[in-house]
């Protein structure tokens, strides 16, 4: 029997996305960025509205930001049992370091990424390789990156984009053992993905050609490629930010045609982080807008957060106006709490968008497709 609350890790869930896309239904797993309870909810809501195995993911300003891995760990673990979650998640650290890559190992993670691609090829493997050994000793999936994305993410920050060599993919994977790597094929960190959203960037054929190699080698089945900075900035939830008080001004993301292209091309594993900021602060501003003085009847919790929005009208990240308040109001069910309602309002609009993207990606329906393998049996696996 299934433990519900068990954490998966990548590899069977992206496995499941890789067999349905040799079968005739290119499919690529949605890993979504959570921060606080309510957005993780609403992740879990959308995931089972499309029968969808899913990743939730944390930043290293997540884990900052809750007060460790662990709390974003068993965060997560509540909200699934909240809300009676069975389809198969893993919860992954997003472009984590060194030191962050081995203590989310150690909390409870079922996936790390290690982020070593400033060093040099050969040491990039190197440091890759290193945390490979330690968290496959557990069972846990790794990803790497490989190339280096433009745009901002936290203190992940590039001016130009570095293409990955598509022809030292296979190679990447040999000699690290990563089982999944970003590949830095012209996307985007951030909203201001350039005009067209960085269409003139765009080179799919590195995708191609990568996922071809990994053909050729055989790594296909427990090797995957991850694509980062492909949320798609709906206009309409920018426009919306705007029309409710904000100004977020040149926001533009990857289209979605663009984002099936590469899937059919190789990517099985997309993250979207952007999507989710710009619909929490759009749900927050109407709120407030609706609820005129409302802030007054609980200055401690929303007062903060509204004098944030109409001070910082670019803000789109949660984070900024959320951190003014007691962290615990965003670690817990906030039911009772004075933000249940507009917190009611952000998991439905994460809910429904999450449906959305992953039916777009061609995971929907893939859940019970998951071989439910436990991290102790992938790590004598990976021992074998
Ligand atoms: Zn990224």
């Amino acid at each position: 029997m299934q433990d519900q609350l068990q954490l998966y890790s990548m590899v069977p869930i992206l496995r499941a996305a890789e067999q349905s896309s040799q079968t005739g239904k290119p499919a690529a797993i949605g890993a979504f960025n959570v921060n606080f309870y309510s957005q993780a909810m609403g992740i879990l809501e959308g995931l089972r509205r499309a029968d969808a195995p899913g990743i939730i993911q944390a930043s290293r300003g997540a884990n900052k930001f809750q007060g460790g891995p662990e709390k974003v760990q068993s965060m997560v673990l509540q909200a699934m049992k909240d809300s009676d979650h069975s389809l198969p998640v893993a919860l992954h650290l997003d472009h984590g370091d060194e030191e962050q890559a081995k203590i989310c190992t150690d909390k409870g993670f079922s996936s790390v990424m290690i982020d070593a691609s400033t060093l040099e090829f050969e040491d990039n493997i190197q440091l890759t390789q290193n945390i490979v050994k330690y968290a496959h000793a557990k069972g846990l999936s790794v990803e790497g990156e490989y190339g280096k994305l433009a745009g901002v993410e936290e203190d992940v920050i590039h001016d130009t984009t570095t293409y990955a060599d598509p022809y030292l993919v296979p190679y990447f994977f040999n000699e690290s053992n990563a089982d999944a790597l970003a590949v830095a094929y012209g996307t985007s960190h951030g909203p201001n993905k350039g005009s067209s959203g960085g269409l003139e960037k765009l080179a799919i054929h590195v995708v191609d050609l990568s996922y071809k190699g990994m053909v050729a080698y055989g790594q296909n089945q427990d090797h995957f490629l991850v694509s980062h900075g492909s949320s798609t900035v709906p206009k309409d939830i920018v426009d919306e930010i705007n029309a409710q008080g904000g100004n977020v001004q040149g926001a533009a993301g990857i289209p979605m045609h663009k984002i099936q292209e590469a899937v059919v091309a190789g990517i099985r594993k997309i993250n979207i982080d952007t999507d989710l900021r710009l619909g929490i602060t759009a749900t927050f501003r109407k709120w407030f807008n609706n609820n005129p003085g409302i802030e007054t009847t609980s200055t401690d919790v929303l007062a903060p957060i509204k004098k944030v929005l109409d001070e910082k009208l670019d803000a789109i990240d949660p984070r900024d106006y959320l951190k003014v308040i007691d962290i615990e109001l965003l670690r817990n069910d906030p039911a009772g709490s004075v933000l249940e309602e507009v917190m009611s309002l952000v998991q439905e609009r994460i809910a429904s968008h999450v449906e959305s993207l992953v039916n777009k990606f061609g995971c929907a329906g893939l859940a019970g497709k998951v071989e439910c393998i436990s991290l102790n049996e992938m790590a004598k696996i990976y021992a074998s």
